[in-house]
């Protein structure tokens, strides 16, 4: 018998970020282990453990045999905190048209510093095996410390990203230029990247994110390692560039949006869905293989009016069917104001408009489904490679420029819609001909499509038995294992 079975069984701690993009695939960690065998609890707020509560026990009800996930609520006094009464998620901040969102997203973060004294005892009470912290969580490195609790860090992005933004930080290269827009090669970053200053986050180190950045990678290097949602065979030399360069030590054990095979794991992911599900693919039933792009813009990003009837008219131009998610953030008044006069009118059959949450990965997976246009949010961007999609590209903030370059100018599955500069909050402003040329070239190109497939694969293989995520994923709870025995010796 292997030292390693001779343990009792591990248990993970889970502590996600308060936001749909980092709570969800937290869910499909949890999800994870317990097919490995290990016990997982979600460290979460009252309000968001309601989102948490459905999925966890359909999955604990089908899975009568594996190791239950539970939640652990945690108290978050929004108004103690200075944050409006029910603000425990970036959704609340996003969705409301009239708050100042940058300003209050800024203040949540801070406050998230209120759970410290809660996971210490947390930590001493329960006493896990391991704690996965979201990146947003620099002090969680030195209270799991105390407690002897190997802690890995959670940032939710892949690779790519986090060297990107690496290279950029050590070597300042937009300190030489001219002027913000014109590109440059990411120095030292594998592959020459081409990037405009515009385009990127790591600038303001003098500010208070800057300084929490900051604190955020020196507690990072202090941890146990990274736990990166992606896969090997998807970006090898950023893997090995983040392994030798950046962190100490990481394991990639994604696709994660993969663990999702049943319908109802599917269709629960998230947010209760804005539209009855079945009549959802239904239509796509209706469509012919690789004919319909599907568009979303994750969780926060919000539009004007005047862009989203370009984005509308640009759908029509192109002839294509589409199924299009407008998440209500911005949209202000009852009046649809931000669609083209007899647009539903005259697409009706051709297009279906989602206001509010859509099932995702149950789209996305749909064989009608040829093409996404997206935010390029870490999360959509990996659920369209492993969907097998080639992509229309539309940053507007956070890494989502970096992962733009992924797909565009590594993985060669993407076009760009010619996004020029990162707005924060509300986007760049786009022509509906960009839209159309861009959806037009991305349902037409065969190439494209066929490296996007051929990553799909990939994809699959890599969370198999024996893939390379499943490898990284056993060889870390190996390692788990020896650091539980050398405690329970002590
Ligand atoms: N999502 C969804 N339905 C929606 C919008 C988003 O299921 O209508 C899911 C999506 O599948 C992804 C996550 O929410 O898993 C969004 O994460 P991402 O990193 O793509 O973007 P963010 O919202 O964090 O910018």
């Amino acid at each position: 018998m292997e030292t390693s079975e001779k343990i009792s069984k591990l248990h993970f701690l889970l502590f996600p970020f308060m936001a749909h993009g980092h709570m969800i695939p937290t869910l499909d960690m949890a999800k994870l282990f317990a097919t490995k065998g290990a016990k997982s609890t979600i460290l979460t707020t009252p309000l968001n453990s309601i989102l948490f509560e459905k999925p966890i026990k359909s999955f604990n009800n089908e899975n009568p045999k594996l190791e239950n996930i539970t939640i652990k609520i945690l108290n978050f006094p929004c108004t103690e905190l200075c944050l409006p009464q029910g603000c425990e998620n970036t959704d609340f901040i996003f969705s409301s048209p009239d708050l100042s969102k940058g300003e209050l997203n800024l203040k949540f973060l801070l406050a998230m510093s209120y759970f410290e004294e809660q996971l210490e005892h947390v930590l001493e009470t329960m006493k896990p095996d391991c704690l996965v912290a979201n990146m947003f969580f620099p002090w969680a490195t030195k209270v799991a410390e105390k407690f002897n609790v190997p802690r890995l860090v959670f940032h939710g992005t892949g690779y790519f990203s986090l060297c990107a933004s690496h290279c950029l930080r050590l070597h300042k290269p937009y300190k030489n230029v001219a002027s913000s827009c014109e590109p440059f090669v990411i120095p030292d970053l594998p592959g020459d990247i081409v990037i405009t200053e515009e385009q990127i986050i790591e600038k303001e180190e003098e500010s208070v994110m800057g300084k929490f950045m900051k604190e955020m990678r020196e507690t990072e290097r202090n941890s146990f390692g990274v736990l990166v949602n992606s896969f090997y065979e998807l970006e090898p030399a950023y893997s090995d560039f983040f392994k030798s360069s950046v962190a100490k030590r990481a394991w990639n054990i994604g696709p994660l949006s993969l663990g999702n095979r049943e319908f109802k794991e599917k269709a629960e992911r998230g947010k209760k869905a804005s539209i009855d599900e079945h009549e959802c693919l239904k239509w796509l039933d209706s469509k012919r293989c690789d004919s319909v792009i599907y568009l979303s813009f994750g969780t926060m990003t919000s539009f004007n009016n005047e862009q989203l009837i370009e984005i509308a008219a640009g759908l029509e131009m192109s002839g294509h069917d589409f199924v299009w998610v407008v998440n209500k953030n911005g949209i202000k008044g009852e009046k649809e104001e931000w669609l083209p006069e007899g647009f539903e009118e005259r697409t009706k059959g051709k297009g279906l408009i989602i206001r509010g949450w859509a099932p995702q990965v149950l789209i996305l997976d749909h064989q009608a489904i040829g093409g996404f246009l997206t935010h390029c949010g870490w999360n959509s961007t990996l659920e369209g490679v492993a969907s097998g999609l080639p992509m229309v590209t539309w940053p507007v903030g956070a890494e989502q420029f970096y992962n733009e370059k992924l797909v565009t100018q590594v993985l060669k599955t993407g076009v760009s819609v010619g996004v020029k500069k990162m707005m924060k909050v509300v986007g760049d402003f786009i022509s509906r001909e960009k839209v159309d040329k861009a959806v037009r070239e991305v349902m037409v190109g065969k190439e494209r499509r066929r490296r996007a497939k051929e990553l799909a694969e990939m994809a699959k293989d890599a969370v198999k038995e024996g893939g390379s995520s499943d490898i990284e994923l056993n060889k870390l709870m190996e390692e788990l294992k020896m650091v539980k025995l050398q405690n329970e010796k002590k």
